[in-house]
């Protein structure tokens, strides 16, 4: 990989970087940098004034920099002589504290020292619906279990085989693609990597299909409920720990045969603590992974119209069962179902890290195992937590968890609340016509 973006440039044919950066909502920010000028950049990053983002800086901070990870550059497969190049913020020298790359790098270095290693693969699911956003792109497209839906494929393969060839270029070794659970919906998988890789991943892979769909005319959406009634937008993590990090990882942390009920699907003493600190913390770590207002529409969703939400509403694990919150498909690794295609790429993977560290660190056990079809029986089960009813909940919930905020770090999760609360306070004081309907005649 490259160190040397200049040297970068002059070998692939570069003409134009583009450095970008991630703030607090998700939202991806960049400059369009020019070859000639990237060997300065990469010595002093990229200026950008924080306060137009969404980042809790004034007006009157100095200069945020975004100083390019070369090692995580990638040429635009659809406009080769540009390459996206994900940066780390950094102010008067420091690291930006509260900079969702920064915080990832933070919690990393500290699995690190523990000789943990996490690698995840996610599952960013989509909907291609038209311009507006307002309808699903394909109205042919109305099946009431449209999953695998081979014909709907077929009118959406100009769109998905470009995004597959790209990924298959650029080596992430995609292995599938599929029409989802709802009406318009896919989903594309690629192998599972290094934590940052796949943040990176993530993020460019969010970037590159929209701009693929933007160039047949269509938009596509990661928002967790675009269309009531269908299935939603989830962004499922199957999650794994390793001695070592990329090629060098020989043994799977997580695989083994340690006690109890988490012993006999698969994991080691060490995965189940790991486990044990996503249950302990699901409830706050909700404020990241389904960080929106519409994210509560997935999660306690009412049945849609496939028959299922495919989405947990309560805070329970079980074997190979996708009803669940974490779900063992099989030994040394597990599926995390909660967040949605609207958790930040960075703060998705280092909240769990930081749940499952603590986890490790008070050797948190995770509690029953639930053997239950949960979208039948769910009303059964009586002693596990229900998941936040709404943004404001997940907010509070994290807000009381003193050992996750101190994990993902003081200055962020002070400054992450202090503006979510704020996107509340602008939702709340929204009139909406359900408002009227309901209260009018009252
Ligand atoms: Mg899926």
């Amino acid at each position: 990989m490259a160190t040397d973006l200049a040297k970068f440039a002059e070998d692939n044919g570069i003409k134009y970087f583009m450095i970008s950066f991630t703030d607090l909502f998700g939202g991806q920010r960049a400059k369009l940098v020019p070859a000639p000028a990237i060997a300065d950049m990469q010595a002093e990053g990229a200026g950008f004034a924080g306060f137009a983002t969404w980042l809790d800086l004034t007006p009157a901070h100095p200069d945020m920099l975004a100083v390019p990870d070369p090692e995580a550059v990638i040429i635009l497969p659809w406009s080769r002589d540009i390459a996206w190049v994900p940066a780390d913020c950094v102010m008067e020298g420091q690291p930006v504290a509260q900079a969702p790359r920064n915080v990832l790098r933070k919690l990393i270095a500290e699995a690190a020292e523990e000789g943990l290693h996490v690698k995840t693969g996610i599952e960013a699911e989509f909907f291609l619906l038209t311009p507006e956003g307002d309808q699903i792109s394909d109205p042919f497209d109305t099946a009431a279990k449209p999953c695998y839906d081979q014909q709907a494929f077929m009118r959406r393969l100009d769109v998905i085989r470009e995004i597959s060839d790209y990924m298959l270029e650029m080596g992430w070794n995609p292995y599938q693609n599929d029409h989802e659970d709802a009406n318009g919906q896919w989903e594309m998988n690629w192998e599972f990597d290094d934590v940052l890789k796949t943040a990176d991943k993530h993020s460019f892979f969010k970037f590159m299909t929209k701009c693929v769909a933007e160039k047949h005319g269509l938009r596509a959406t990661f928002m967790p409920k675009p269309i009531e009634g269908l299935t939603g937008n989830g962004c499922h993590a199957h999650i794994s720990v390793w001695d070592a990090p990329g090629a060098k990882a020989k043994t799977n942390v997580f695989a083994g045969d340690g006690d109890g009920p988490t012993g006999e699907v698969g994991l080691s003493e060490r995965g189940k603590h790991f486990l044990g600190g996503i249950m302990a913390h699901a409830s706050a770590l909700a404020a990241i992974t389904n960080p929106t207002v519409n994210s509560y529409k997935r999660i306690n969703a009412p049945r849609t119209t496939s028959g299922a939400t495919w989405a947990p509403n309560t805070v329970t694990w079980t074997g190979n069962n996708r009803t669940h919150m974490v779900r063992v498909p099989g030994p040394g690794r597990f599926e995390l179902r909660l967040p949605d295609g609207a958790t930040n790429p960075y703060l998705l993977q280092a909240v769990i890290i930081a749940a499952g560290l603590d986890g490790i660190r008070t050797q948190a056990d995770p509690g029953k195992r639930y053997d239950i079809d949960m979208y039948a029986e769910g009303h059964t089960v009586r002693e596990a937590p229900k998941l936040p009813l709404n943004m404001l909940d997940a907010l509070r919930e994290y807000d009381k968890d003193m050992r996750l905020k101190d994990a993902m770090g003081q200055e962020f999760s002070a400054a992450y609340i202090k503006m979510k609360m704020r996107e509340w306070d602008s939702f709340v004081s929204h009139f909406s016509q359900w408002e009227k309907t309901n209260t009018l005649d009252i």
